[in-house]
């Protein structure tokens, strides 16, 4: 009976080319579930983040000087974990059956009866290529294409490359491991009869921030190696597809490429900012400053509740005000009828959401979140005697609420939800302190403080800049003296990214 809660399980795991977004979902799912990863060197090293508590990380790289595994044992340390009835995740760069040894390990195993799955990765083959606008076919110019190590020496006399055939065969030729050995055979192809003129790209760290690439010529592909311009790892790609790169090289030209992002959110709220920055090509790290917590009293809040239809409007100015609010409500046992002839404003889009989802019809979202338009929305709406709720946090201060009693009306704030500082982890402080971030983000003033707070008992700087979500956030953070380049003018994540956008977007740069 197999049963791999007895018996353990090796899987060999493509972790793709580097970019996290290329890892597939099965892959991921095995990190999530692993006893131990044992990890190559080009694998893209936050996929490790994916991995639970427990598990083992083993480094089996084979940088040079530093101490690696050979690859006899790493092949006895995956039978004998399996054999321990442990989970193995095998993870390599790209797809693990291609030059990845994935084939000599899957052989290995089978001969010691240990049961292996192999899950598929994004070669960096096709997709380095791909992220630097270059088709490995297209109609017309290419209808074939071989992948090839570059490791072998073209001049060895036993060569097993049939390089005649390279050079005349596959109208694409993409060389793996290649940089080293690159002169040698740029001058093997020319002299089996590929022409000088053909169209080649060398791709450097493929589908990473750093991504950069060299459009040129066979003839003269080489010398940017000799020039030192490229390092490995590199992919190169020789043939007419190569040409095309310039025109479709859609990388380059997002508009926060390279851009470093602290996202200081609370986990729960930090993934759409974080997709957006990724998609305009932001490089994000997600480390909530804080959490958010109930409040220590209840009173304030349990007072308003009992008396809810004495209302007239409650304002929810963020998703954790609703979620806490009707938590609340449902834990004293309130029916949620007493609500009937309250009227409801969501302050930001995702806060009308959470309230539509408990069915609920919002009877004023402002179109944009910027305090002025917020408060002229609620002027029109309400009459001088009119009594509002605002669940929100303590340390809150409100240009909102402060507009709202100028004009005379009832305001009642109470405190729905605690913000606490959450621990950041100490990689993210060493970056922050040596400036390896361009910019933190601040969704409100208790971030800023939380952080502070952390960075101050770590004995640690803010080498970097603050992205604010408004002006009492960004007043904060200058209070406490770090540098603010971003302000949001509509108060929600979009505003917050669109300034980012208007006050570090770039167009198209010669070298990404
Ligand atoms: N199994 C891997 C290839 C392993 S061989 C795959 O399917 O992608 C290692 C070679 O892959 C490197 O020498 C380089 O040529 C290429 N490579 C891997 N990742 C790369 C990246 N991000 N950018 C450029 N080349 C890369």
């Amino acid at each position: 009976m197999m049963n791999d809660e007895i018996h353990g399980e090796v899987y060999l795991v493509g972790g793709g080319p580097g970019d996290p977004g290329l890892l597939t979902c099965r892959g991921r799912q095995l990190l999530e579930e692993a006893d131990i990863i044992i990890y190559d060197r080009l694998i893209e090293t936050s996929l490790l983040n994916h991995a639970g508590e427990e598990c083992e990380l083993i480094y089996a790289g084979k940088k040079p000087g530093a101490h690696s595994l050979t690859q006899e044992e790493i092949n006895q340390l995956m039978v004998d974990k399996a054999s321990a009835g442990k989970k193995v995740v095998r993870l390599k760069g790209g797809d693990p059956f291609l030059f990845g040894r994935g084939g000599e390990e899957a052989a290995y195993l089978e001969v010691r009866g240990i049961a292996f799955q192999v899950v598929p990765g994004i070669t960096s083959a096709l997709s380095v290529p791909a992220y630097a606008g270059i088709p490995a076919t297209m109609r017309k110019k290419a209808s074939s294409a071989a992948v090839i190590t570059g490791h072998e020496d073209p001049d060895k006399e036993e060569s097993s490359h049939s390089w005649r055939h390279l050079a005349r065969g596959p109208d694409t030729l993409i060389f793996l491991m290649g940089v080293g050995n690159l002169p040698r055979i740029k001058k093997r192809l020319i002299k089996e009869g590929l022409e000088p003129e053909t169209p080649a790209a060398i791709i450097e760290r493929g589908t990473r921030p750093g991504q950069k690439t060299i459009y040129s010529r066979l003839k003269e592909v080489d010398s940017y190696v000799e020039d030192d311009k490229v390092s490995p790892p590199a992919v190169i790609v020789i043939g007419e597809v190569a040409g095309e790169g310039e025109k479709l090289s859609w990388f380059k030209r997002r508009p926060l490429r390279g851009l470093r992002i602290l996202n200081t959110r609370p986990a729960h709220q930090a993934r759409r900012l974080t997709r957006r920055l990724q998609k305009a090509g932001a490089v994000v790290r997600e480390a909530p400053a804080i959490s958010i917590v109930p409040p220590r009293d209840f009173s304030e809040l349990d007072d308003s509740l009992a008396d809810i239809d004495d209302y007239d409007w409650i304002v929810f100015t963020s998703q954790n005000g609703v979620a806490s609010f009707f938590r609340r409500l449902q834990k004293l046992g309130i029916d949620i009828r007493q609500l009937a002839g309250v009227k409801l404003a969501a302050i930001g889009s995702r806060t009308a959401d959470k309230l539509e989802e408990k069915k609920l019809t919002v009877d004023f979202t402002p179109e944009e979140f910027v305090a002025e338009e917020v408060l002229s929305g609620l002027r029109k709406r309400t009459n001088p005697d009119d009594k509002l709720l605002l669940p929100r946090t303590p340390r809150a201060r409100s240009l909102l609420v402060e507009g709202l009693r100028e004009d005379g009306l009832w305001v009642d704030e109470v405190t729905a939800y605690r913000t606490e500082a959450a621990e950041l982890p100490e990689d993210v402080i060493e970056d922050i302190d040596d400036g390896s971030y361009d910019l933190v983000t601040f969704t409100s003033s208790s971030t800023v403080t939380c952080l502070c707070h952390q960075l101050e008992s770590e004995g640690a700087e803010f080498a970097s800049q603050g992205a604010a979500i408004g002006p009492i956030t960004a007043e904060t953070a200058r209070d406490k003296g770090l540098e603010v380049a971003v302000t949001a003018e509509e108060y929600t994540c979009r505003g917050l990214y669109q300034a980012v956008l208007a006050e570090f977007g770039r167009g198209v740069s010669a070298n990404a």
